[in-house]
């Protein structure tokens, strides 16, 4: 992409009304527009990041054995009603009627939904286990939206729901999506800490917050310094195997949220005890027939006993993340894209366009690297070098790749990796030799 022809509104200055760093550089590095409060249109920069990201959550979700479906955004109320949760869920949803007076909603969540589809079509155990997850626009009329993309009205979120046969089998759904979930963070470059959650009626240990530590977070956490090593990535795991025993490692390190925290009996000596604060970028919840009991969601076991579908429900905050992810990686000049959701993953600056030597090179270098596939944005604008210095840094690609008039002279360009600020000389022949391949 050249920036001469990329939608790319860059602010100089900060605005007003951004009270934290992601929501800052957001809006300055021209990812998103606010529509109205708590609501966002994605520029092209900002929707590059976020559709990496899906694709992230995407490929964990598949490889854990759950399919990919795509529910409304509109529900009726009807199914609210029969689950009982369409007067109990308060000013948070967004209640809307059609021309025949007919009431629906805007999905905060997508139980309802989902349960009718499985009670349409199985009653059998034969069908189980089954996960179904989608990626989809929610919307929540949160009391204060803020702090840009993290806590808006209008988010991206992906919800799996599991469909178990008895408990013991929800326990391994439970854990695949934990396990998917770790990789998942890992993967954008994110520790993300699983912690206890409440568990609603039904109780038990099944439910958990994964927590990525930010100090501009929400909540405050506290963990075992330990979990600072966890390296999931590392570790072969069989995501069809047995996972007990790995998720009961991860959980055997101390981690808690205010909420659940108590000094008193923390088993953490202090020495050891990390206390920050954290950003919720999914949360993990077994809630057993709360649902499928309600809304008679009911499968004949292999003795021919009938009973309802055990359930669980599974969250990742897709757009959250896109903030949490500049939370967790950025400097006093702007954002550093871990490379896996970087929207980009080259900035190729030409110095100076009216040189002849500098274009040639830039134009070479900008066919054959996007030509084998490699990401490249081309500032090819006319433009101060130390604006467009400034504005690579801004929006934070993983590369730069800067070509000016005199080291061009001597047959090199200057490679700088975004996040360590380290340059080096390469002749144009061994930068496509450094990224392609
Ligand atoms: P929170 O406590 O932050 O309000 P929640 O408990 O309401 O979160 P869930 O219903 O579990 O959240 O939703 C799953 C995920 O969706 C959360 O872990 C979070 O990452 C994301 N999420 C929830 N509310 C919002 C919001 N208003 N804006 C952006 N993302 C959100
Ligand atoms: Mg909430």
């Amino acid at each position: 992409m050249r920036l001469t022809n990329y939608f790319l509104p860059t602010l100089r200055d900060t605005p007003k009304e951004a009270q934290i760093v992601s929501h800052r550089y957001m809006l300055r590095a021209g990812m998103v527009q606010q529509a109205s409060a708590g609501i966002y249109s994605w520029l092209p920069m900002g929707y590059r990041v976020l559709r990496k990201i899906e694709k992230i959550v995407r490929e964990e979700q598949d490889a854990a054995g759950a399919q990919e479906v795509l529910m409304p955004t509109i529900q009726s109320a009807d199914l609210w009603r029969e689950s009982g949760r369409y007067d109990g869920y308060g000013k948070e949803m967004l209640r809307i009627q059609d021309r025949h007076d007919r009431d629906m909603l805007f999905g905060p969540t997508n139980e309802e939904q989902v349960t009718d589809i499985f009670r349409t079509h199985l009653k059998s155990y034969r069908a189980l286990p089954l996960m179904l997850y989608h990626i989809q626009w929610k919307f929540r009329d949160e009391v204060r939206p803020r702090f840009g993309v993290m806590r808006g009205r209008e988010f991206l979120m992906k919800d799996n729901y599991s469909f178990d046969l008895d408990h013991a089998s929800a326990v391994k759904s439970y854990n695949k999506m934990f396990v998917a979930y770790l990789k998942t963070y890992a993967r954008m470059g994110l520790k993300a800490i699983p912690m206890a959650a409440d568990s609603g009626p039904i109780g038990g240990d099944m439910s958990h917050e994964f927590i990525i530590l930010a100090e501009t977070g929400e909540s405050e956490v506290y963990y075992h310094k330990d979990w600072l090593d966890v390296d999931v990535l590392s570790q072969d795991i069989d995501i069809d195997g047995d996972l007990q025993p790995i998720v009961d490692s991860f959980l055997s390190r101390y981690a808690a949220t205010d909420e659940k925290h108590d000094p008193s009996t923390c088993p953490v000596p202090e020495a050891d005890l990390i206390t920050t604060r954290g950003i919720e970028v999914g949360h993990i919840f077994y809630f057993g027939t709360k649902y499928s009991e309600a809304m008679g969601a009911r499968v004949t076991g292999p003795d021919g006993k009938e009973s309802p579908v055990h359930m669980g429900s599974y969250g990742v905050g897709v757009s959250r993340l896109v903030g949490g992810i500049i939370e967790a990686s950025h400097d006093d000049r702007g954002i550093i894209w871990p490379e896996s959701v970087a929207p980009f993953h080259i900035g190729l600056v030409n110095v100076k366009i009216d040189d002849a030597t500098c274009t040639d090179v830039c134009e070479d270098l900008y066919r054959k690297l996007n030509g084998a596939g490699v990401e490249t944005l081309y500032d090819d604008r006319n433009e101060r070098t130390g604006s467009k210095l400034a504005d690579m840094d801004l929006i934070g690609l993983p590369w730069q790749v800067v070509v000016g008039p005199r080291s061009v002279k001597n047959g090199v360009v200057e490679v700088k990796n975004r996040r360590t600020g380290e340059t080096e000389e390469l002749t144009p022949e061994a930068v496509i030799n450094r990224f392609v391949g």
